[in-house]
């Protein structure tokens, strides 16, 4: 069977922390790449803040709820079966995120983190 959920390299966008102005006028701009990208970072920490738990896509490491989060993996396009596209986020440690692009993508990619996706899934 295909794994058709492992994250394909060309669907992964990376914001980093320092970034994220420079995404918000991209949205601004009419970028709909960017208003997903945000909008699913936005719901990460909505989801964090009501208790669910997230590790680093690099390194596996649990998100604590006041840790700051580095840089965050996207991942687009997922179609939803009403036929909405949805963006996928994974986080990045702060440790994690003083390693470059390619070495960030690199481990994200190989890691099974769609599969914990969507946190209505997960374990409360
Ligand atoms: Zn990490």
């Amino acid at each position: 069977m295909p794994d058709e959920r492992k994250p394909k390299r060309e669907r992964i966008f990376l914001m980093r922390r320092q970034d994220k102005e420079l995404w918000r006028e991209e949205i601004a701009q009419g970028n709909d790449i960017a208003r997903l990208v945000i909008s699913a970072t936005n719901q990460w920490f909505e989801d964090r803040r009501n208790g669910i738990a997230f590790s680093c896509v690099c390194c596996e490491k649990m998100f604590g709820s006041a840790d700051g989060v580095n840089a965050f993996i996207v991942n687009i396009p997922i179609r939803q079966s009403d036929g909405k596209v949805m963006a996928i986020p994974a986080g990045v440690c702060n440790e994690c995120g003083t390693q470059d692009d390619d070495w960030i993508i690199d481990q994200a990619l190989c890691r099974p983190w769609l599969s914990f996706w969507p946190p209505g899934d997960s374990i409360h």
